[in-house]
């Protein structure tokens, strides 16, 4: 899936070079992959999209939850999870991707499922009736709504004893929050990913809600993190403090070693003397 800050990344350049183009060809599901998701038969998508021009492109922020990306093509609506990329008139195009869309100039639109992703499709002329898991239900950390007092709810809906990564980084709690933009988010909470929910003081609790929106808000500012791609293959201006890139590196404020250790189906990185694991 791609995080938060990138699909604002995406959709804005999406909007900036896609908009006004015609689709000629539409090809879905060209190599089978198993975690690939479409609506209805991927062998469709020609003959829904061939001849529709793209006209707009969101984060994810008028169907579907945080997380995606919305590209409208007239009438059609498509809901991608996966990275993005475009690719200008003659250049080289990936050897597999899940959906490529051809444009009436040459240049070329395509994605590629990383670990599993969704390229759905569907008619706005109706109710768009999305997937579970894609339905817009909530706020996103970037809307005002998304304030301390539904933070403070969206703890109260879980067990106390979680940790403060399954918290953030699972379920889905907080649609387009994942393992990737977990770290810099403890870091700058000064908490580590182990740490139980209520072994937090009140001002370290706070503490974390305000590294949530300032964090991400950085990371969507930067046009998406370092360790991620934008739509021309380009990695995002946002430099991460906690990721492969800096493992090799001291902690920014400390000085001390930074940590790498699997846990919750992903890397936590974290400085075990910013982020002690006991308080
Ligand atoms: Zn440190």
């Amino acid at each position: 899936m791609i995080e938060l800050p990138e699909a604002y990344t995406l959709a804005k350049q999406i909007g900036e070079t896609l908009v006004g183009k015609t689709i000629i060809n539409a090809v879905a599901d060209s190599q089978h992959h198993v975690f690939a998701w479409y609506t209805d038969d991927p062998k469709l998508y020609g003959q829904k999209l061939n001849g529709k021009k793209i006209t707009d492109a969101n984060p994810g922020t008028g169907y579907s939850c945080g997380g995606n990306t919305e590209i409208l093509c007239e009438d059609m609506l498509l809901v991608i999870s996966t990275p993005i990329r475009y690719h200008a008139p003659s250049t080289k195009l990936p050897k597999s991707h899940q959906l490529l869309l051809e444009f009436e100039d040459g240049s070329h639109m395509s994605c590629t499922v990383q670990m599993w992703g969704a390229m759905l499709l569907f008619p706005i002329n109706g109710e768009v009736i999305l997937p579970d898991g894609f339905t817009k239900k909530c706020p996103s950390p970037y809307d005002d709504a998304f304030d301390e007092s539904y933070f403070d709810s969206l703890r109260q809906s879980v067990k106390p004893t979680l940790s403060v990564k399954a918290f953030l980084a699972t379920e889905q709690r907080i649609p387009g929050f994942g393992n990737g933009v977990l770290h810099d988010v403890l870091f700058n909470a000064r908490i580590h990913p182990k740490r139980k929910l209520n072994t937090l003081s009140d001002a370290e609790f706070a503490a974390l809600y305000h590294s949530v929106k300032d964090t991400l808000k950085a990371m969507r500012d930067g046009g998406g993190r370092d360790t991620e791609k934008d739509l021309f293959g380009n990695a995002g201006g946002y430099h991460t403090i906690l990721s492969s890139k800096t493992l090799a590196y001291q902690c920014p404020v400390c000085g001390d070693g930074l940590k790498r250790e699997a846990y919750l189906g992903g890397n936590i990185y974290f400085c075990p003397t910013c982020q002690p694991l006991v308080k």
